[in-house]
């Protein structure tokens, strides 16, 4: 029986993805080893039962009491914190569901490379914050990380029998978010519930709200240069607002390969849980002809910086990308709090980015684990900063 273990499973991700273990049978089709989550343990305690999982851990020490009257007599071992949840993934698993959101998916990742089996990785900030570290060490340990952010797995996909070498480009499709019909006067005004109404897929807040401001797409451009490993210049982003294809591999015979599908979250897991196997899903199926047409359109950079500054970060690479994405979750966590307008977010990173990059070496080849987590709290500092300047300026 395969082992398995998911964090993050109280999120979108791991939802999803406790649906998809649930339908293939639950504790009889799969041994679960760790499930993990934060704050939401009624739910975490329900699913550790209903998989009969050997431990559940919160991310927070003050929420063990509740963890464990729920788990009370159930066989389901308990734990707290970031170093239980480390410690979890310690334990080994044939399948890891990298579930967790932000830059703290990164340590739990890395621990579960170790056993050199299979990591599915929706975290994206892994790849983002230390890319080169993760993929060396998949590479050590001999694991395979499999991507599950829909565009990657949909580039894996269309990679599968081809040669690397033969790739030209990859155009990455972006729906342009809840706000990109809006006039661009109007974007400084957005609050937290328009830029979280996303057209197209239902997904945790955050990055819902990084759709919008196209944070997601800058991340999920890093993410690509890392996790293939082809050069900034190959990958192109365009607006694609149906959300129907998930993204293209262009060749250099000219053929460009698409991968189409509904937008479920549960394809890419599904894809990822069964790989290298293809698996029957339970995700609906396309009508071309109810769907009529596909349309698509070139993203206007100065409505969306984001995609500027993935670009700049991609230029010096090294420890740019912890940099970025530590001002990107600080400046996210101000809008959401109300402190800070949706158009300050992409000039937050950008200062955060200016001043790091005027103190240290940032493009350092040598990106060990301890200077991606000194990178982090030093940009979190700098970009919390930042946001108050731009507060006070307004
Ligand atoms: P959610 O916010 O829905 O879920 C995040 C999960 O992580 C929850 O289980 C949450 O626990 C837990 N968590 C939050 N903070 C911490 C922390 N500091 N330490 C440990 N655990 C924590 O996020 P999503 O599921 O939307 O996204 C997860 C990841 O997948 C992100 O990296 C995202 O970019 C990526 N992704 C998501 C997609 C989607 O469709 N949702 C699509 C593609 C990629 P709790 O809720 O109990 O507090
Ligand atoms: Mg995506």
């Amino acid at each position: 029986m395969r082992s398995v273990s998911v964090f993050g499973a109280t999120g979108s991700i791991g939802e999803s993805t406790f649906d998809l273990l649930m339908r293939a049978g639950g504790p009889a089709a799969y041994r679960t080893v760790a499930l993990t989550g934060g704050r939401n343990v009624a739910r975490l305690a329900e699913m550790a039962q209903a998989l009969r999982a050997e431990i559940a851990v919160t991310a927070y020490d003050d929420c063990l009491p509740d963890l464990r009257a729920a788990l009370v007599g159930t066989g389901v071992a308990v734990a707290a914190g970031f170093a239980a949840i480390a410690e979890a993934a310690d334990r080994p698993a044939d399948w890891v569901m990298s579930g967790i959101v932000g830059a703290a998916g990164l340590v739990p990742g890395l621990r579960a490379l170790r056993h050199g089996g299979k990591l599915a990785l929706a975290n994206k900030e892994s790849l983002v914050t230390a890319g080169q570290l993760l993929m060396a060490t998949a590479a050590r340990y001999e694991a395979t990380v499999l991507p599950v952010d829909s565009e990657h797995s949909a580039i894996f996909q269309a990679l599968v029998g081809e040669d690397m070498g033969a790739v030209e480009r990859i155009i990455l499709t972006a729906s342009g978010g809840a706000l990109r019909d809006w006039p661009m006067e109007r974007l400084a005004d957005a609050t937290v519930a328009e830029a979280l109404a996303h057209p197209n897929w239902a997904m945790g807040a955050r990055i819902t709200i990084d759709s919008a401001s196209m944070f997601n797409k800058a991340l999920e451009v890093i993410e690509t240069r890392e996790f293939f490993g082809i050069e900034p210049a190959q990958v192109e982003v365009i607006i694609h607002p149906e959300s129907i294809i998930h993204s293209m591999v262009g060749f250099r015979d000219g053929a460009v390969m698409a991968h189409l599908g509904a937008p479920d979250m549960r394809h890419p897991i599904g894809y990822a849980l069964n790989w290298p196997e293809r698996l029957a899903l339970p995700v609906a199926r396309l009508d071309l002809a109810a769907l009529g047409a596909l349309t698509f359109r070139a993203p206007d950079e100065a409505r969306f910086p984001a995609l500027r500054l993935a670009r700049e970060v991609m230029a010096v690479r090294g420890l740019a990308g912890a940099a970025f994405n530590a001002a990107k979750e600080i400046a996210l966590d101000h809008f959401i709090a109300g402190q800070l307008g949706f158009m300050d977010m992409a000039g937050v990173v950008e200062d955060t980015l200016v001043r790091v990059s005027s103190q240290t070496r940032l493009g350092n080849a040598a990106e060990t684990l301890e200077d991606v987590v000194q990178m982090d709290h030093l940009a979190r500092i700098m970009a919390a900063e930042a946001a108050k300047k731009r507060v006070k300026g307004r």
